[in-house]
């Protein structure tokens, strides 16, 4: 392992503090294997001794985790006040994580070693001499997070820097410095790392928050000051505004910096690594995120669509392979044919060569999106649009519905039911089925497909996985809308699919007979 400069994890601890996010000790074990295949040097697994799931996280990790990059950290206190080092249960248990590294964390503010841990500066220094002191004899390495220290040095300076001090010569590997309020701003923060490295001489780290929208900003600040270590979270997980965003100071050093801080393979996982731990965290993915969110490399405008068209680069900062993401064109009112062509190659049609059908398209999209339909979410109703409308293409009939009904019904007991009628032609023959289900949605699509399942067997591949409503505002006089996204699998692939209507059953069962479509037309080629 490269020991000259740190890409430090705390998703598992800090990141862990954000507000909703819960993590069970199977979580964190997986969490830790993607952030080891981004090839970062260390995670921060937890607080041994404080919080049980993370003792048990550690004692799982010795036998489950087969980390190839990184090594595991174990974060703590340093020794209290009335106890020697050796004889604090708190420190016995960092020791017994079997952790390589331990980061004590201790206070570099004044204020808060008088008001918050109620004893003396000097007694403060002692605990951190001894804990590290302690723990290297022991034969783990320590690195030491500086809680508070950038206002603590704006308060009382000489006590920060002796902090610093004491920490490294008591054997501490760097100490990292903590925005912990996370309110610093880059300029001033900057001066601050520089005069810390120049007077103590100590190797520094940076862990920042985002309080004031610079924890990024102020990591890569810190780190042209001269910290060769940085901490972060993933997906800027972490409480409050969240801690510095680690993908986004990673991509940023390696790929605008000239710094080889994970491996290139690596990088180019990390969209797939992001969406991953959202999966696990249950916490949707921020779309707007630096490099790795779903709408990074997405291009709306007109003017900007025929550039791309030209020449990608025109409107990217990086091409978004590197990270692993995709550019994607979104086909919305605003969009002229350029970007339609480009969504159409992405989808697999060339429109280039007809003018024609590109104008028809452009028009309905915007005679679509005009009455609330929107496929920028909706890939396979725009697919389907383009079948019906590019010549030499055609799309296929797979049933044409001749009428449907639901009937809600409140019981006795206070129960209620759904029963739809379907009527349709499929195959040259008429069929009229009927569907029970808990909802009218769930009622019509179990009438559909007793109605053509016979006939497209393979229709039980496909499982509805999402299903939203949005109620669009009415305007001019006009009754509000109704906008359905359905979700579809077939267990390989998910597509989605949109309908709008007045109606919410109307609006459902379009988006219903699209999803159904587009899933025969993908079965059957
Ligand atoms: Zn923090």
């Amino acid at each position: 392992m490269n020991d000259s400069f740190h890409v430090y994890d705390t998703t598992l601890r800090d990141g862990a503090q954000q507000e909703g996010l819960a993590l069970s000790v199977a979580d964190k074990l997986l969490i830790a294997r993607q952030l080891d295949g981004l090839g970062v040097g260390f995670i921060e697994g937890g607080w041994p001794g404080a919080i049980p799931k993370d003792t048990e996280f550690f004692r799982r990790a010795q036998t489950e985790l087969d980390l190839e990059h990184a090594q595991l950290a174990a974060f703590g206190m340093t020794r209290r006040a009335d106890l020697k080092a050796a004889d604090d249960p708190q420190v016995a248990a960092l020791r017994e994580s079997r952790a390589p590294i331990v980061t004590l964390v201790a206070k570099a503010h004044d204020r808060h070693v008088e008001l918050a841990l109620r004893t003396s500066l000097d007694e403060c220094l002692a605990m951190v001499r001894d804990t590290v002191t302690h723990l290297r004899a022991e034969g783990q390495r320590v690195f030491v997070d500086a809680e508070h220290f950038f206002n603590g040095y704006q308060d009382n300076p000489a006590y920060a820097l002796e902090f610093v001090r004491v920490a490294a010569e008591a054997g501490a590997d760097l100490i990292a410095l903590c925005d912990t309020n996370g309110g610093m701003l880059p300029t001033e923060l900057g001066d601050v790392v520089r005069t810390v490295i120049d007077r103590t001489g100590a190797r520094v780290g940076i862990h920042c928050h985002d309080d004031s929208g610079c924890a990024v900003a102020n990591s890569l600040v810190a780190i042209e000051a001269g910290a060769t270590h940085v901490q972060g979270a993933a997906n800027a997980y972490g409480e409050r505004t969240g801690n510095a965003n680690l993908f986004t100071i990673v991509a940023n050093l390696q790929l605008k910096k000239n710094m080889h801080v994970v491996p290139d393979e690596s990088l180019a996982e990390m969209t797939r690594i992001a969406h991953a731990i959202s999966e696990v965290t249950n916490i949707a993915p921020h779309t707007k995120q630096p490099y790795v969110g779903f709408s990074a490399f997405a291009h709306k405008a007109g003017i900007h669509a025929s550039a791309v068209k030209a020449d990608p680069m025109l409107y990217q900062h990086i091409d978004p392979a590197i990270v692993g993401n995709d550019m994607r064109m979104l086909v919305s009112e605003m969009a002229g044919r350029a970007s339609i062509e480009l969504k159409g190659r992405e989808l697999g049609y060339d429109l280039s060569g007809d003018r024609e059908a590109l104008t028809r398209i452009a028009e309905r999209v915007k005679d679509l999106e005009a009455t609330g339909h929107s496929f920028e979410a909706a890939d396979a109703s725009f697919e389907l649009l383009i079948l019906d409308e590019l010549n030499g293409t055609e799309r296929p009939e797979f049933f044409t519905v001749e009428s449907w009904r639901v009937i809600v019904e409140q019981r006795e007991n206070g129960t209620q039911g759904c029963e739809a009628t379907v009527r349709l032609h499929a195959k040259g023959e008429r069929i009229i089925t009927v569907g029970e289900g808990n909802g009218p949605v769930n009622a019509l699509d179990t009438a559909l497909r007793n109605a053509i399942g016979q006939l497209y067997p393979e229709l039980a591949e496909l499982e509805l996985t999402d299903y939203k409503v949005r109620i669009l505002e009415g305007d001019h006089g006009t009754d509000s809308r109704t906008r359905v996204l359905i979700t579809t699998s077939d267990g390989k692939n998910e597509w989605a699919t949109v309908g709008v209507q007045e109606n919410i059953v109307a609006a459902s069962w379009n988006a219903l007979v699209e999803a159904v479509t587009y899933g025969l037309l993908r079965l059957e080629s």
